[in-house]
């Protein structure tokens, strides 16, 4: 079997496909046996949870939505009749409430970043388990809080990085890991988009330029895809970073950056058995901005050629090159099949491809990235 099929079966089917997922597990599908839809609790009914989450958990073969907490009660009154959820609504006030609903099986944080670990934690002693949206929390000390709380209640905690589940990022990895385009040299990653021009850290629609809640600006947000990139491509940790912004408005822009570039090094993917001075090291030089558009892509260069993604991060319409050649891959439902892994990750008890510990490590980056940008010194990354 090539190299490339057998990397398509592995990472596809332990995270991905549905398809390839459900032959992995044939318990699940037996006669009678553990073939219940687990429930989830959405909460926070913003942007994401509206226009992806909602729909996706229709489409989910191993999880459904029965739930949701929600502060603004027009939204509680429009779920509840839209997905039939009759009692299964609640305010903030009745979160810790969600430890009695025998519907609930896993709690879905969506807030913004500056809530996650008090939610997560209080999710935690409900007993239920915790799929935590990205980033996981402002703090590396609070990704750890929140591990030690889900390990302390004994629930899982899964973190939703959806990239690692879609098959162009899947066929990157396999390329680059293989030897595809030689020995790895170098990455390219930039993630951004525009902030509205009237935006305000003020208002609540514009959480992300506060900083309390948002824990930084673009980084945090977006330019958190092309760390993860880097990350999963080398399958390595950052050794050192360094880091600088630019800022052109300094009203909206009074709490978190604007935008930021960065570099970071890598220790060499191939090449392990060559004495450490021969290990050639892989520079990353990324950026992250809320001052343009259009910067959506990972690269990946060696030698023979490069690995490409762009559009990389988008919902939909991603597109990857190998030395050229386009992958001609699908994009599936990316949230469908990360929620369907991280249920059948908890209904089989095995590990879940994107745990805290993967939220921890992004975060000890970040705060590497942000302490390098203020001091204007190469920093050294935290382990975990
Ligand atoms: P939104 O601003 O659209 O929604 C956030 C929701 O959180 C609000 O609508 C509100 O819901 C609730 N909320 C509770 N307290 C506050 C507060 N103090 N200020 C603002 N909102 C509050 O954000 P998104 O849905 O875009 O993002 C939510 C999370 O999901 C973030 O962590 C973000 O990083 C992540 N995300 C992940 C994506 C991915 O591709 N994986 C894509 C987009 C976002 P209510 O009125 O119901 O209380």
């Amino acid at each position: 079997m090539s190299t490339r099929r057998r990397f398509l079966q592995t990472g596809l089917a332990a995270s991905a496909t549905l398809s390839a997922a459900a032959s992995l597990s044939p318990r699940l599908f037996a006669a009678g046996q553990d073939t219940k839809k687990l429930g989830y609790a959405l909460v926070g009914l913003g942007r994401l949870s509206t226009g992806q989450l909602a729909p996706a958990l229709q489409k989910t073969e191993h999880a459904k939505l029965a739930a949701v907490v929600s502060g603004t009660p027009s939204k509680r009154e429009e779920w509840r009749k839209k997905y039939d959820l009759g009692d299964h609504v609640y305010s903030y006030e009745e979160y810790d409430q969600l430890a009695d609903d025998d519907a609930v099986d896993v709690i879905y944080i969506v807030l913004p970043n500056g809530l996650h670990a008090e939610y997560t934690i209080r999710g935690a002693e409900t007993g239920k388990h915790v799929f935590c949206e990205k980033p996981m929390a402002n703090t590396a000390e609070e990704c750890r809080q929140m591990i030690a709380a889900c390990e302390k209640a004994g629930v899982k905690l899964g973190i939703g990085y959806r990239c690692q589940f879609e098959p162009h990022h899947l066929r990157a990895i396999e390329a680059v890991r293989s030897g595809e385009i030689g020995e790895l040299r170098g990455l390219g990653a930039g993630f951004g988009f525009t902030m509205p021009a009237d935006a305000d850290p003020d208002q609540k629609l514009h959480w992300r330029l506060d900083r309390s809640l948002a824990g930084g600006g673009p980084l945090m947000d977006v330019g958190i895809y092309a760390l993860q990139f880097c990350r999963y491509i080398t399958g390595r940790e950052p050794v050192a970073v360094t880091a600088q912004t630019t800022l052109t408005d300094p009203v909206k822009f009074r709490q978190v950056e604007e935008t930021l570039g960065w570099t970071m090094t890598f220790p060499s993917v191939l090449g392990d058995d060559l004495p450490e001075p021969l290990r050639a090291q892989v520079t990353a030089s990324c950026v992250t901005t809320y001052n343009f558009s259009g910067f959506n892509q990972g690269e990946a260069f060696g030698p023979d050629g490069s690995v490409l993604l762009k559009p990389a991060y988008s919902y939909t319409g991603l597109k990857g090159f190998v030395k050229g050649e386009p992958m001609n891959l699908d994009t599936p439902d990316q949230f469908a099949v990360e929620i369907d892994a991280f249920s059948q990750s908890v209904k089989n008890g095995t590990p879940f491809k994107c745990p805290g510990e993967e939220g921890l490590r992004d975060l000890l980056a970040i705060e590497a990235i942000y302490k390098a940008a203020e001091t204007g010194r190469r920093t050294e990354v935290a382990k975990v």
